[in-house]
Protein backbone atom coordinates (compact mmCIF):
# COMPACT_ATOMS: atom_id res chain seq x y z
CA UNK A 1 0.00 0.00 0.00
CA UNK A 2 3.29 2.23 0.53
CA UNK A 3 4.45 1.85 -2.66
CA UNK A 4 1.43 2.46 -4.64
CA UNK A 5 0.63 5.62 -2.39
CA UNK A 6 4.65 6.41 -3.35
CA UNK A 7 3.68 5.88 -6.78
CA UNK A 8 1.04 8.38 -6.48
CA UNK A 9 -2.24 6.17 -6.14
CA UNK A 10 -4.62 5.37 -3.10
CA UNK A 11 -4.58 2.03 -1.67
CA UNK A 12 -6.59 0.75 1.10
CA UNK A 13 -7.02 -2.68 3.11
CA UNK A 14 -10.58 -3.99 2.10
CA UNK A 15 -12.97 -6.69 2.66
CA UNK A 16 -12.73 -9.68 4.97
CA UNK A 17 -9.27 -8.45 6.62
CA UNK A 18 -10.50 -4.96 7.48
CA UNK A 19 -14.01 -7.16 9.47
CA UNK A 20 -11.79 -9.50 10.77
CA UNK A 21 -9.56 -7.24 12.48
CA UNK A 22 -11.73 -4.61 13.68
CA UNK A 23 -13.62 -7.78 15.78
CA UNK A 24 -10.17 -9.05 16.91
CA UNK A 25 -9.75 -12.21 14.60
CA UNK A 26 -7.29 -13.56 12.30
CA UNK A 27 -7.67 -11.92 8.75
CA UNK A 28 -7.21 -15.09 6.43
CA UNK A 29 -5.57 -12.86 3.69
CA UNK A 30 -5.48 -9.80 2.75
CA UNK A 31 -6.69 -7.69 0.18
CA UNK A 32 -6.17 -4.32 -1.14
CA UNK A 33 -8.38 -2.13 -3.30
CA UNK A 34 -6.86 1.17 -5.43
CA UNK A 35 -7.61 3.71 -8.09
CA UNK A 36 -4.74 2.36 -9.98
CA UNK A 37 -5.45 0.58 -12.69
CA UNK A 38 -4.20 -3.41 -13.02
CA UNK A 39 -1.49 -2.49 -16.00
CA UNK A 40 -0.67 0.79 -13.56
CA UNK A 41 -0.39 -1.71 -10.57
CA UNK A 42 1.68 -4.22 -12.50
CA UNK A 43 4.39 -1.08 -13.15
CA UNK A 44 4.66 -0.67 -9.55
CA UNK A 45 6.03 -3.69 -8.40
CA UNK A 46 8.36 -6.04 -9.70
CA UNK A 47 6.78 -8.95 -8.46
CA UNK A 48 3.28 -8.79 -9.58
CA UNK A 49 1.11 -10.51 -11.87
CA UNK A 50 -2.48 -9.71 -14.00
CA UNK A 51 -4.60 -12.68 -13.62
CA UNK A 52 -8.12 -13.15 -15.05
CA UNK A 53 -8.99 -12.34 -18.30
CA UNK A 54 -12.75 -10.20 -18.58
CA UNK A 55 -11.81 -9.60 -14.65
CA UNK A 56 -8.60 -8.46 -14.16
CA UNK A 57 -6.56 -8.10 -11.10
CA UNK A 58 -3.39 -7.95 -9.86
CA UNK A 59 -1.64 -10.52 -7.73
CA UNK A 60 1.55 -9.31 -6.01
CA UNK A 61 3.81 -11.76 -4.35
CA UNK A 62 5.83 -11.55 -1.18
CA UNK A 63 7.85 -14.52 -1.01
CA UNK A 64 4.64 -17.13 -0.39
CA UNK A 65 2.18 -14.96 0.25
CA UNK A 66 0.33 -13.15 -2.39
CA UNK A 67 -1.72 -10.15 -1.99
CA UNK A 68 -4.74 -9.52 -4.46
CA UNK A 69 -5.17 -5.64 -5.55
CA UNK A 70 -7.89 -4.86 -7.21
CA UNK A 71 -9.03 -1.91 -9.22
CA UNK A 72 -11.96 0.25 -7.69
CA UNK A 73 -15.19 -1.05 -9.23
CA UNK A 74 -18.93 0.70 -10.52
CA UNK A 75 -21.69 -1.43 -10.84
CA UNK A 76 -22.84 1.12 -13.31
CA UNK A 77 -27.26 0.52 -12.05
CA UNK A 78 -29.46 0.56 -14.49
CA UNK A 79 -27.49 -0.28 -17.52
CA UNK A 80 -28.71 -3.41 -19.24
CA UNK A 81 -25.69 -5.82 -18.69
CA UNK A 82 -26.55 -5.78 -14.80
CA UNK A 83 -27.74 -9.03 -14.85
CA UNK A 84 -25.02 -10.76 -16.57
CA UNK A 85 -23.20 -13.15 -14.81
CA UNK A 86 -19.62 -14.77 -15.80
CA UNK A 87 -18.64 -18.35 -15.67
CA UNK A 88 -17.41 -18.28 -12.15
CA UNK A 89 -20.03 -15.96 -10.87
CA UNK A 90 -18.59 -12.73 -11.23
CA UNK A 91 -20.85 -9.83 -12.55
CA UNK A 92 -20.04 -8.60 -15.80
CA UNK A 93 -20.65 -4.98 -14.83
CA UNK A 94 -17.91 -5.71 -12.36
CA UNK A 95 -15.34 -4.95 -14.89
CA UNK A 96 -16.01 -0.95 -14.64
CA UNK A 97 -13.40 0.85 -13.08
CA UNK A 98 -15.21 3.36 -10.70
CA UNK A 99 -14.88 5.85 -7.44
CA UNK A 100 -13.80 4.09 -3.70
CA UNK A 101 -17.55 4.67 -3.18
CA UNK A 102 -19.30 2.83 -6.23
CA UNK A 103 -16.49 -0.16 -5.22
CA UNK A 104 -18.39 -0.10 -1.34
CA UNK A 105 -21.90 -0.24 -3.43
CA UNK A 106 -21.05 -3.25 -5.39
CA UNK A 107 -19.87 -5.31 -2.70
CA UNK A 108 -22.26 -7.54 -0.76
CA UNK A 109 -22.65 -6.99 3.15
CA UNK A 110 -21.90 -3.80 4.94
CA UNK A 111 -19.37 -5.20 6.80
CA UNK A 112 -17.28 -6.53 3.93
CA UNK A 113 -17.21 -2.61 2.34
CA UNK A 114 -14.96 -1.03 5.01
CA UNK A 115 -11.62 0.25 3.87
CA UNK A 116 -8.79 1.17 6.05
CA UNK A 117 -7.04 4.07 4.98
CA UNK A 118 -3.47 3.84 5.74
CA UNK A 119 -3.17 8.43 4.55
CA UNK A 120 -4.68 8.81 7.88
CA UNK A 121 -5.17 5.24 9.80
CA UNK A 122 -9.11 5.75 9.31
CA UNK A 123 -12.00 3.77 8.13
CA UNK A 124 -14.03 4.48 5.11
CA UNK A 125 -17.65 3.47 5.53
CA UNK A 126 -19.78 4.31 2.72
CA UNK A 127 -22.34 1.46 3.69
CA UNK A 128 -23.02 1.85 7.85
CA UNK A 129 -20.64 -1.44 7.99
CA UNK A 130 -19.23 0.25 11.27
CA UNK A 131 -22.50 0.18 12.68
CA UNK A 132 -23.42 -3.12 11.89
CA UNK A 133 -20.34 -4.65 13.37
CA UNK A 134 -20.99 -3.06 16.54
CA UNK A 135 -23.97 -4.55 16.88
CA UNK A 136 -23.46 -7.51 15.54
CA UNK A 137 -25.89 -7.83 12.50
CA UNK A 138 -24.97 -8.80 8.70
CA UNK A 139 -27.23 -7.11 6.27
CA UNK A 140 -26.86 -7.03 2.72
CA UNK A 141 -26.43 -3.55 0.59
CA UNK A 142 -28.89 -2.53 -1.62
CA UNK A 143 -32.32 -5.02 -1.73
CA UNK A 144 -31.87 -8.30 -0.47
CA UNK A 145 -33.98 -10.12 -3.10
CA UNK A 146 -32.23 -8.25 -5.98
CA UNK A 147 -28.86 -8.66 -4.83
CA UNK A 148 -29.42 -12.68 -4.33
CA UNK A 149 -30.73 -12.69 -7.44
CA UNK A 150 -27.77 -11.36 -9.27
CA UNK A 151 -25.60 -13.31 -7.39
CA UNK A 152 -27.33 -16.37 -5.44
CA UNK A 153 -23.70 -17.67 -3.74
CA UNK A 154 -24.66 -14.85 -1.68
CA UNK A 155 -26.96 -16.37 0.37
CA UNK A 156 -24.14 -18.79 0.89
CA UNK A 157 -22.28 -16.71 2.28
CA UNK A 158 -24.62 -14.91 4.09
CA UNK A 159 -24.61 -17.73 6.73
CA UNK A 160 -21.08 -18.49 6.39
CA UNK A 161 -20.49 -14.80 7.73
CA UNK A 162 -23.30 -15.45 10.24
CA UNK A 163 -21.62 -18.39 11.91
CA UNK A 164 -18.30 -17.55 11.61
CA UNK A 165 -19.17 -13.86 12.94
CA UNK A 166 -21.53 -15.16 15.22
CA UNK A 167 -23.50 -12.49 13.80
CA UNK A 168 -27.28 -12.40 13.47
CA UNK A 169 -28.53 -11.95 10.05
CA UNK A 170 -30.45 -9.20 9.50
CA UNK A 171 -34.48 -10.37 9.25
CA UNK A 172 -34.88 -8.29 5.47
CA UNK A 173 -31.80 -10.46 4.44
CA UNK A 174 -33.31 -13.32 5.86
CA UNK A 175 -36.82 -13.35 4.65
CA UNK A 176 -35.87 -13.71 0.88
CA UNK A 177 -33.66 -16.17 1.26
CA UNK A 178 -36.46 -19.28 1.86
CA UNK A 179 -37.73 -18.02 -1.43
CA UNK A 180 -35.04 -18.01 -3.13
CA UNK A 181 -32.91 -20.76 -2.07
CA UNK A 182 -33.86 -22.72 -5.71
CA UNK A 183 -31.88 -20.41 -7.60
CA UNK A 184 -28.39 -21.68 -6.34
CA UNK A 185 -28.81 -24.36 -8.88
CA UNK A 186 -28.04 -22.16 -11.59
CA UNK A 187 -24.46 -21.47 -10.19
CA UNK A 188 -21.94 -23.17 -11.43
CA UNK A 189 -21.21 -26.57 -10.07
CA UNK A 190 -17.45 -26.13 -9.65
CA UNK A 191 -18.01 -22.64 -7.81
CA UNK A 192 -20.50 -24.38 -5.71
CA UNK A 193 -17.81 -27.23 -4.75
CA UNK A 194 -15.19 -23.91 -3.27
CA UNK A 195 -18.20 -22.65 -1.36
CA UNK A 196 -19.09 -25.99 -0.03
CA UNK A 197 -15.60 -26.82 1.48
CA UNK A 198 -15.55 -22.97 2.81
CA UNK A 199 -18.69 -23.50 4.45
CA UNK A 200 -18.19 -26.96 6.14
CA UNK A 201 -14.34 -27.02 6.22
CA UNK A 202 -14.16 -23.67 8.91
CA UNK A 203 -14.66 -25.23 12.12
CA UNK A 204 -18.25 -24.80 12.94
CA UNK A 205 -20.26 -27.18 10.33
CA UNK A 206 -22.51 -28.19 12.21
CA UNK A 207 -23.94 -25.24 12.78
CA UNK A 208 -23.70 -24.56 9.08
CA UNK A 209 -25.23 -27.28 8.41
CA UNK A 210 -28.28 -26.66 10.78
CA UNK A 211 -28.63 -23.38 9.47
CA UNK A 212 -27.99 -24.51 6.06
CA UNK A 213 -31.09 -27.00 5.92
CA UNK A 214 -33.36 -24.35 8.19
CA UNK A 215 -33.07 -22.33 5.31
CA UNK A 216 -33.22 -24.85 2.58
CA UNK A 217 -29.87 -23.70 0.79
CA UNK A 218 -28.57 -27.49 1.80
CA UNK A 219 -31.31 -29.58 -0.38
CA UNK A 220 -30.07 -27.56 -3.47
CA UNK A 221 -26.29 -28.44 -2.56
CA UNK A 222 -26.91 -32.17 -1.85
CA UNK A 223 -30.39 -32.92 -3.05
CA UNK A 224 -29.60 -36.88 -1.75
CA UNK A 225 -28.64 -36.23 1.49
CA UNK A 226 -31.63 -34.02 2.04
CA UNK A 227 -34.05 -36.38 0.94
CA UNK A 228 -32.77 -39.42 3.64
CA UNK A 229 -32.89 -36.76 6.09
CA UNK A 230 -36.43 -36.10 5.39
CA UNK A 231 -37.40 -39.53 5.68
CA UNK A 232 -35.79 -40.34 8.68
CA UNK A 233 -35.86 -43.57 10.33
CA UNK A 234 -35.81 -44.02 13.91
CA UNK A 235 -33.32 -41.07 13.81
CA UNK A 236 -30.88 -43.03 12.27
CA UNK A 237 -29.66 -41.31 9.46
CA UNK A 238 -29.74 -37.86 11.05
CA UNK A 239 -27.63 -38.63 13.78
CA UNK A 240 -24.88 -40.19 11.61
CA UNK A 241 -24.34 -36.66 9.47
CA UNK A 242 -24.50 -34.88 12.74
CA UNK A 243 -21.61 -37.05 14.58
CA UNK A 244 -19.50 -36.70 10.96
CA UNK A 245 -19.70 -33.06 11.36
CA UNK A 246 -19.18 -32.60 15.06
CA UNK A 247 -16.53 -35.11 14.74
CA UNK A 248 -15.19 -33.03 11.83
CA UNK A 249 -15.39 -29.64 14.31
CA UNK A 250 -13.74 -31.30 16.97
CA UNK A 251 -10.98 -32.20 14.93
CA UNK A 252 -10.11 -28.72 13.54
CA UNK A 253 -10.77 -27.41 16.91
CA UNK A 254 -7.92 -29.82 18.08
CA UNK A 255 -5.55 -28.33 15.02
CA UNK A 256 -6.01 -32.04 12.97
CA UNK A 257 -6.26 -32.56 9.46
CA UNK A 258 -9.70 -32.66 8.07
CA UNK A 259 -10.28 -34.13 4.42
CA UNK A 260 -13.17 -33.39 2.44
CA UNK A 261 -13.97 -36.44 1.30
CA UNK A 262 -14.51 -37.93 4.72
CA UNK A 263 -17.42 -35.48 5.21
CA UNK A 264 -18.82 -35.95 1.64
CA UNK A 265 -18.55 -39.37 2.27
CA UNK A 266 -20.64 -38.91 5.61
CA UNK A 267 -23.32 -37.44 3.46
CA UNK A 268 -23.81 -39.03 0.80
CA UNK A 269 -23.78 -42.50 2.90
CA UNK A 270 -27.37 -42.86 3.63
CA UNK A 271 -28.00 -42.80 0.15
CA UNK A 272 -25.78 -45.40 -0.85
CA UNK A 273 -26.36 -47.61 1.47
CA UNK A 274 -30.53 -47.20 0.71
CA UNK A 275 -29.87 -47.71 -2.99
CA UNK A 276 -27.61 -50.62 -2.50
CA UNK A 277 -29.67 -52.10 -0.25
CA UNK A 278 -32.34 -51.96 -3.22
CA UNK A 279 -30.36 -53.20 -5.72
CA UNK A 280 -29.32 -56.60 -3.05
CA UNK A 281 -32.90 -57.05 -3.21
CA UNK A 282 -33.09 -57.18 -7.21
CA UNK A 283 -30.43 -60.37 -6.93
CA UNK A 284 -27.42 -58.43 -7.15
CA UNK A 285 -24.33 -59.61 -5.19
CA UNK A 286 -23.23 -56.89 -2.02
CA UNK A 287 -19.82 -55.61 -3.34
CA UNK A 288 -21.69 -55.33 -7.05
CA UNK A 289 -24.82 -53.23 -5.63
CA UNK A 290 -21.88 -50.93 -3.17
CA UNK A 291 -20.41 -50.48 -6.51
CA UNK A 292 -22.94 -49.49 -8.52
CA UNK A 293 -24.60 -47.60 -5.88
CA UNK A 294 -21.77 -45.31 -5.38
CA UNK A 295 -21.15 -44.57 -8.96
CA UNK A 296 -25.22 -43.51 -8.95
CA UNK A 297 -25.10 -41.35 -5.86
CA UNK A 298 -21.94 -39.66 -7.28
CA UNK A 299 -23.09 -38.83 -10.52
CA UNK A 300 -26.32 -37.17 -9.37
CA UNK A 301 -24.06 -35.28 -6.86
CA UNK A 302 -21.53 -33.79 -9.57
CA UNK A 303 -24.70 -32.21 -11.53
CA UNK A 304 -25.40 -30.15 -8.02
CA UNK A 305 -21.18 -29.50 -6.57
CA UNK A 306 -18.88 -30.73 -8.90
CA UNK A 307 -16.51 -32.41 -6.51
CA UNK A 308 -13.14 -33.42 -8.09
CA UNK A 309 -12.67 -36.81 -9.67
CA UNK A 310 -9.64 -37.55 -6.75
CA UNK A 311 -12.05 -36.48 -4.23
CA UNK A 312 -15.00 -38.63 -5.34
CA UNK A 313 -12.35 -41.40 -5.75
CA UNK A 314 -11.70 -41.56 -2.08
CA UNK A 315 -15.33 -41.01 -1.16
CA UNK A 316 -15.70 -44.52 -3.25
CA UNK A 317 -13.01 -45.82 -1.23
CA UNK A 318 -14.17 -45.06 1.89
CA UNK A 319 -17.53 -46.82 1.70
CA UNK A 320 -16.29 -50.06 -0.26
CA UNK A 321 -13.85 -50.59 2.46
CA UNK A 322 -16.88 -50.68 4.80
CA UNK A 323 -17.50 -54.46 3.93
CA UNK A 324 -13.73 -54.93 4.02
CA UNK A 325 -14.15 -54.79 7.59
CA UNK A 326 -16.14 -58.10 8.27
CA UNK A 327 -13.34 -60.13 7.02
CA UNK A 328 -11.54 -60.77 10.04
CA UNK A 329 -9.63 -63.67 8.84
CA UNK A 330 -6.10 -64.57 7.30
CA UNK A 331 -4.27 -61.80 4.89
CA UNK A 332 -7.24 -60.00 4.50
CA UNK A 333 -6.85 -57.55 7.81
CA UNK A 334 -3.32 -57.18 7.07
CA UNK A 335 -3.91 -55.98 3.56
CA UNK A 336 -6.95 -53.77 4.50
CA UNK A 337 -4.61 -52.08 7.35
CA UNK A 338 -2.12 -51.13 4.16
CA UNK A 339 -4.58 -49.58 1.81
CA UNK A 340 -4.18 -45.94 1.37
CA UNK A 341 -7.76 -44.96 2.54
CA UNK A 342 -7.29 -47.52 5.77
CA UNK A 343 -7.04 -44.66 8.02
CA UNK A 344 -10.21 -42.99 6.91
CA UNK A 345 -12.45 -45.91 6.45
CA UNK A 346 -11.70 -46.37 10.01
CA UNK A 347 -12.90 -43.38 11.48
CA UNK A 348 -16.29 -43.72 9.78
CA UNK A 349 -16.27 -47.46 10.58
CA UNK A 350 -16.12 -45.70 14.25
CA UNK A 351 -18.96 -43.00 13.55
CA UNK A 352 -21.04 -46.04 12.41
CA UNK A 353 -20.86 -47.91 15.47
CA UNK A 354 -21.28 -44.62 17.87
CA UNK A 355 -24.56 -44.00 15.55
CA UNK A 356 -26.18 -47.70 15.59
CA UNK A 357 -24.74 -48.47 12.26
CA UNK A 358 -22.57 -50.89 12.74
CA UNK A 359 -21.24 -53.38 15.72
CA UNK A 360 -19.53 -51.87 18.55
CA UNK A 361 -17.79 -54.89 18.64
CA UNK A 362 -16.35 -54.85 15.20
CA UNK A 363 -14.73 -51.39 15.20
CA UNK A 364 -13.10 -52.63 18.93
CA UNK A 365 -11.43 -55.25 16.95
CA UNK A 366 -9.85 -53.50 15.02
CA UNK A 367 -9.26 -50.54 17.35
CA UNK A 368 -7.28 -53.53 18.78
CA UNK A 369 -5.68 -55.36 15.86
CA UNK A 370 -4.28 -52.16 15.33
CA UNK A 371 -2.43 -51.45 18.61
CA UNK A 372 -0.94 -54.91 19.58
CA UNK A 373 2.23 -56.44 18.12
CA UNK A 374 2.47 -59.29 15.59
CA UNK A 375 2.17 -62.43 17.89
CA UNK A 376 -1.38 -61.16 19.33
CA UNK A 377 -2.59 -60.04 15.30
CA UNK A 378 -2.13 -63.89 14.08
CA UNK A 379 -3.64 -64.82 16.77
CA UNK A 380 -6.26 -62.26 16.30
CA UNK A 381 -6.84 -63.46 12.66
CA UNK A 382 -6.66 -67.55 12.99
CA UNK A 383 -9.34 -69.20 11.45
CA UNK A 384 -11.72 -70.12 14.83
CA UNK A 385 -10.91 -73.54 15.24
CA UNK A 386 -13.27 -75.97 13.99
CA UNK A 387 -14.69 -78.46 16.88
CA UNK A 388 -13.19 -81.51 16.92
CA UNK A 389 -15.60 -84.24 14.44
CA UNK A 390 -17.18 -86.74 16.46
CA UNK A 391 -18.06 -89.49 14.10
CA UNK A 392 -21.94 -89.34 15.01
CA UNK A 393 -22.51 -85.97 14.57
CA UNK A 394 -20.14 -84.98 11.75
CA UNK A 395 -23.23 -84.56 9.71
CA UNK A 396 -25.14 -82.47 12.36
CA UNK A 397 -21.73 -80.01 12.31
CA UNK A 398 -21.64 -79.81 8.59
CA UNK A 399 -25.76 -78.68 8.48
CA UNK A 400 -25.29 -76.16 11.13
CA UNK A 401 -22.15 -74.43 9.71
CA UNK A 402 -23.44 -74.17 6.50
CA UNK A 403 -26.39 -72.22 8.61
CA UNK A 404 -23.92 -69.64 10.18
P1 LIG B 1 -13.06 -14.60 3.98
O1 LIG B 1 -11.90 -14.41 3.05
O2 LIG B 1 -12.77 -14.46 5.40
O3 LIG B 1 -13.86 -15.79 3.64
P2 LIG B 1 -13.95 -12.19 2.69
O4 LIG B 1 -14.97 -11.20 3.11
O5 LIG B 1 -12.55 -11.73 2.51
O6 LIG B 1 -14.06 -13.37 3.71
P3 LIG B 1 -13.80 -13.02 -0.04
O7 LIG B 1 -14.58 -14.09 -0.73
O8 LIG B 1 -12.34 -13.19 0.13
O9 LIG B 1 -14.50 -12.83 1.36
O10 LIG B 1 -14.12 -11.67 -0.82
C1 LIG B 1 -13.44 -10.44 -0.55
C2 LIG B 1 -14.42 -9.29 -0.62
O11 LIG B 1 -14.98 -9.19 -1.93
C3 LIG B 1 -15.63 -9.42 0.30
O12 LIG B 1 -15.34 -8.95 1.59
C4 LIG B 1 -16.66 -8.57 -0.41
O13 LIG B 1 -16.46 -7.22 -0.13
C5 LIG B 1 -16.36 -8.82 -1.87
N1 LIG B 1 -17.16 -9.94 -2.43
C6 LIG B 1 -16.80 -11.24 -2.49
N2 LIG B 1 -17.76 -12.00 -3.06
C7 LIG B 1 -18.76 -11.16 -3.37
C8 LIG B 1 -20.03 -11.34 -3.98
N3 LIG B 1 -20.46 -12.55 -4.36
N4 LIG B 1 -20.79 -10.24 -4.16
C9 LIG B 1 -20.34 -9.02 -3.78
N5 LIG B 1 -19.18 -8.79 -3.18
C10 LIG B 1 -18.38 -9.83 -2.97
MG1 LIG C 1 -10.86 -12.87 1.77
Amino acid sequence: MYRLKKSGYEAYLVGGCVRDLLLGLEPKDFDVATNASPEQVRKAFRNCRLIGRRFRLAHVHFGREIIEVATFRSSEKGSDIDQKVHEDGRLLRDNVFGSIEEDAWRRDFTVNALYYNIQDFSIADYTGGMEDLSVGVLSLIGDPATRYKEDPVRMLRAVRFAIKLGFVLDPECEKPIFELAHLLSGIPAARLYDEALKLFLAGKGLQTFEMLRHYGLYSVLFPQSEQCLASEENNFPRVFVTRALENSDNRIAEGKSVTPYFLLSAFLWESVQELAREKIKEGDNESFAFQNAASQVLSVQVKSISIPKRVTQSMREVWLLQSRFNKRVGSRPYRLLTHPRFRAAYDFLVLRTETGGAEKELAEWWTTFQSVNEIEQKKMTRPPRKPKKKKKVAGLTKAKESND
